[in-house]
């Protein structure tokens, strides 16, 4: 065999690197399921069930093009990729193996450390399903002090040429956040579009079965299964999301409501990250729709912002601050995650929805992810590691890359300071901690209609945890804020607390870690 081509569950991509001169009369493919892929964190039942189906779709296609796939099925009991790649190699004896560089830092390690130990080479290659590549990250990250994805946004943008009329942004401005963040208010959303509802065929029932038995214990409804699992259902996915959510997205964005956990988002990020999907076919039809006076333009920005900017910013932050950058904790938290992240089982209303939602189906939307239940821990005080651990698990469109920077770094301000103390090269990713209190999360659903407690008490027996936790995070960061640029009003706002207020916000507050932690 001359080459080997590895395709790990997040490459799913025909076009990939990997593939460049591939020849199916000297090549093969070599694709593995192995338990520990699905054990490293608890992987939700949903998101080992997805990358395995989606696995297997892949394989199928493969094969169906006359390449030779060389497949290790989770029933074969393998544990780790560096087993199977290892007894690959025994028996097929490759000249090389070819890796597009894949999107965790611990699997490039383990399959470069197997590689280099069975005496084979492993040529690396460039991912090109992104935008940008780390060494643009890295280029642009140079000598700055201070890293914003807003910059590096606005350079993508400009560099592909992704709403720009002449050399102006459409419309004249590059951010149309500001009319972006509307609530429902008390009449609630109008009705949403049905979700495209993909029924399991006969491999994903197979895998669904396997999961079940495999991993008994993981969190994750299987009978709520759809995503899709191959690139057709992607493309589906994507035409559904532009003709029938995008017009109203970026208006209802930040928007949440119970019973209603899809409501104008994309569903996307799966198919995105595992390559079903590819990001300038994703942008381009977004920019379409808005040419095509389909959809508004702060819609349109507003997705593409996720897309073209966030992603391609997380994922420069990660594979330039990796590894160092799992270990940071700025804030110094260290409590476990409460129990209930588990079970959806508390009294707060907004914790019970959202996480009872994520166990459910594998999905939330950014800010539930952000202003709930990362909120919740931030205030906490929650050690930075075992929350991505948590983000890791339950989501099916977790991957490392990913979610770590948006977890550790955006929802938990915890990248400021390197693992060992000293200020981090480009300074925390955002540019302040997402910290607020119940009244935030009162004003962007209905969730605390459903509640025993007040948002807008921080003290006694009614008052929300969320609330409590706020004014005792600015006391207990008073000193580290208290010049912060954009935090120093809201430590201000201490002063208007008498020290009676304060010690009861704090016996209040310890009152609330003993009960969650
Ligand atoms: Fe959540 Fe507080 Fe509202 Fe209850 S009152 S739903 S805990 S924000």
């Amino acid at each position: 065999l001359r080459h080997l081509v590895l395709v790990l569950g997040d490459q799913l991509d025909h076009s990939s690197s990997a593939f460049d001169g591939f020849d199916p009369q000297h090549d093969a493919l070599w694709m593995a399921e192995v338990s520990q892929e699905s054990t490293h964190v608890p992987s939700s039942k949903l998101r080992s069930a997805l990358f395995l189906s989606a696995m297997r779709h892949f394989a199928s296609a493969c094969r169906a093009r006359g390449w030779r796939v060389h497949y290790t099925p989770l029933e074969a009991g393998v544990a780790t990729l560096a087993d199977a790649l290892a007894a690959a190699v025994a028996r097929l004896r490759p000249q090389r193996l070819i890796l597009t560089a894949p999107g965790e830092w611990r699997v490039l390690q383990a399959l470069r450390t197997t590689a280099r130990a069975l005496g084979v080479p492993l040529e690396l290659r460039e991912d090109r399903h992104f935008f940008s590549t780390v060494r643009d990250f890295a280029a642009h990250a140079r000598g700055r002090k201070q890293l914003r994805m807003e910059h590096f946004y606005r350079a993508l943008r400009q560099r592909h040429r992704v709403l720009i009329d002449g050399d102006q942004p459409c419309g004249g401005r590059w951010n149309f956040d500001t009319e972006n963040r509307a609530a429902f208010g008390p009449a609630g959303p109008p009705p949403v579009p049905a979700r495209v509802h993909f029924s399991p065929d006969a491999t994903t029932r197979e895998v669904l079965t396997l999961v079940d038995q495999r991993f008994p214990g993981h969190v994750g409804d299987l009978a709520t299964f759809d995503w899709p699992v191959t690139r057709e259902q992607a493309l589906l996915t994507l035409k559904r999301f532009i003709d029938e959510r995008l017009p109203y997205f970026g208006h209802w964005q930040d928007a949440m409501w119970r019973g209603e956990p899809w409501l104008w988002h994309s569903q996307l990020s799966a198919a995105l990250n595992l390559k079903l999907l590819n990001p300038r076919e994703v942008v381009a039809a977004a920019e379409a729709a808005y040419r095509a006076g389909t959809a508004p333009l702060a819609s349109v920005e507003g997705f593409i912002r996720q897309v073209l900017g966030w992603r391609e910013y997380v994922r420069g932050i990660y594979w330039t601050q990796m590894p160092e950058y799992l270990d940071r904790n700025a804030l110094d938290a260290h409590l476990p995650l409460p129990a209930f992240y588990w079970t959806g089982e508390t009294e707060m209303a907004c914790l019970r929805e959202v996480i009872g939602q994520t166990l459910r189906l594998g999905y939330a939307h950014h800010i539930q992810r952000l202003m709930v239940t990362g909120l919740l821990a931030l205030l906490l005080g929650v050690a930075p590691k075992a929350v991505h651990t948590w983000y890791l698990s339950v989501y099916v469109d977790a991957v490392e890359w990913v979610e770590l920077p948006n977890v550790l770094g955006m929802s938990q301000f915890a990248d400021g300071l390197t693992a060992d103390g000293r200020p981090a090269p480009g300074g925390p990713m955002a540019s302040k901690p997402y910290a607020a209190t119940g009244q935030y999360i009162a004003r962007m659903s209905n969730y605390c209609s459903a509640c025993r407690y007040r948002p807008h008490q921080r003290t006694g027996d009614t008052a929300c945890p969320f609330t409590t936790l706020y004014w005792d995070f600015l006391m207990r960061h008073a000193k580290r804020f208290a010049s912060h640029p954009r935090m120093a009003l809201q430590v201000k706002n201490l002063a208007r607390l008498s020290a009676e207020e304060r010690a009861a916000i704090r016996a209040r507050a310890d009152e609330i870690r003993r009960a969650v932690t």
